[in-house]
């Protein structure tokens, strides 16, 4: 058992400290932080898509200090994680933090020649970690969104991964703390035995304008705090900066989180500023700490958290696109799983005729012809439909199927250019009564040498491609 599993599982409030592993700078690491239990985590490829590797930068650091280690989807497929296990296995890392990512900086969207670039989604780590088995897993959690749809589709996939084995989750960063509150009483009343951490980062104005600058996906930075942050530079008041972050660090303490994951506080100075403000806040109660952080923040309306763009309006749902689920999941139910088309189908496809690469090329152009134009196919030849209510995965940029990363913007994906397709599938979902798809169903990743084969070839198969799930 780990020290961070141990932490958690005894309710002993602990900070998690992030390190980027660009650096060649090693800080020292403190054991504990106002008596809080400390552990190292340490980042992968935040800072660019070329930084160090997390596993290797851990050996940097003394044994005996606890280490979570995060492993990022971005760029990656199932069989690079799985060696990704071993070597963790091998070093005895045990803590992991397994997340999709963000886009790739250099992300590729396969239309100009290059391969399209891959994401392996946390949903397909967590499976298979938990399938090797000796892994303490963590997920992500972004509470901080702000249309119905694009929060339902996070706490969905929540439920997904908890499913799939998830032990603890981190939530993204972010300062509205009723979105925390959320969080915490999403695990409650769904009666999950998971504990929960919140990250926390003192939000200098320089982080603030750099989160702003390069637009970082899934943080909420509303124009309100860049402003108080100004006047405080302005007035020399730049301390409030660390009282703010103990203070929240306090409040998710009373909210019942387990601990925190504490971003850009590596100076051992910086640290020290915290500490004393912890120190001095540490008996007061919530209404207390949440009086002062009202204060310090200059909160008037309560709304100076969320995005101020927000409009609560609900959308209606095109009646096209219900006519078009309701076409497709007749046909994926009369031609692929009722018993008859299953028997047919298989007898089929057992002659060795459908092997001739010939045969196998004809048939992929036909089922690529079929249905590019009905939900744009790409061939991944693992077909996923039914799961994803006919809404191809294919046609999120980083090909999500069990549902959204954290980067979306109400509503609006993380690459700018489209409504996120799981916003689209909740609101799918809810119409025609089908969320229960979406909460439920862990779909399974994509072998490379899958893709570009075809699904229905695959489907009718099943001794040889058991995988294949859908027209
Ligand atoms: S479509 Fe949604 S899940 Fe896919 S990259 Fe965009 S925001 Fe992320």
């Amino acid at each position: 058992m780990s020290l961070l599993s141990n932490y958690l599982s005894q309710d002993q409030f602990c900070v998690l400290f992030e390190y980027l592993t660009p650096s060649q700078s090693r800080f020292p690491v403190k054991a504990q932080l106002a008596g809080f239990p400390v552990c190292v985590t340490l980042a992968d490829r935040v800072h660019s898509d070329n930084d160090a590797a997390p596993l290797e930068i851990s050996k940097l650091y003394p044994e005996n200090v606890e280490k979570l280690i995060h492993y990022s989807g971005k760029g990656r497929d199932i069989e690079d994680f799985v060696q990704f296990l071993h070597q963790a296995k091998s070093q005895g890392q045990g803590n992991l933090l397994l997340l999709t990512g963000d886009k790739l900086k250099n992300h590729q969207f396969g239309d100009d020649g290059a391969p399209r670039t891959r994401y392996l989604e946390s949903i397909n780590a967590v499976m298979e970690a938990k399938r090797h088995g000796g892994f303490y897993i963590g997920v992500a959690l972004n509470p901080f969104k702000y249309t119905e749809s694009e929060k339902e589709a996070q706490y969905l996939k929540l439920h997904k991964k908890i499913k799939a084995g998830a032990d603890y989750v981190i939530t993204q960063l972010g300062y509205d703390l009723s979105a925390l509150q959320e969080a915490q009483d999403f695990l409650k009343r769904n009666q999950y035995s998971q504990k929960m951490l919140a990250c926390v980062m003192p939000l200098t104005l320089e982080r603030a304008q750099f989160i702003l600058k390069k637009k970082v996906a899934g943080i909420v930075i509303h124009p309100h705090l860049v402003s108080v942050l100004k006047q405080e530079k302005k007035e020399g008041n730049e301390s409030h900066v660390y009282k703010r972050c103990a203070l929240q660090i306090l409040i998710c303490k009373h909210l019942g989180f387990s601990g925190v994951h504490l971003s850009a506080c590596h100076k051992p100075e910086e640290q020290e500023l915290l500490e004393r403000y912890i120190e001095e806040y540490r008996n007061l109660d919530l209404p207390a700490c949440m009086s002062l952080w009202n204060t310090l923040w200059k909160t008037q309306t309560g709304k100076e958290f969320i995005p101020p763009e927000v409009n609560n309006q609900a959308k209606p749902f095109p009646a096209k696109n219900i006519l078009k689920y309701k076409y497709l999941s007749f046909i994926h139910g009369a031609f692929f799983e009722s018993k008859v088309s299953k028997s047919i189908g298989k007898i089929v496809f057992k002659s060795l005729l459908w092997k001739a690469p010939l045969v196998s090329k004809f048939i992929l152009k036909a089922e690529l012809l079929a249905k590019h134009i009905a939900v744009a196919c790409e061939s991944c030849g693992q077909c996923r439909l039914a799961d994803t209510l006919y809404v191809c995965p294919e046609t999120c940029p980083k090909g999500l199927a069990n549902g959204p990363c954290g980067g979306t913007h109400l509503d609006r994906c993380e690459f700018g250019d489209r409504e996120c397709i799981h916003s689209v599938k909740v609101r799918l979902a809810e119409t025609v009564n089908q969320t229960h798809v979406l909460k439920e169903n862990l779909i399974p990743a994509v072998p490379i040498e899958v893709r570009g084969t075809s699904s229905w070839q695959n489907w009718f198969d099943a001794d040889t491609k058991e995988f294949s799930k859908a027209p």
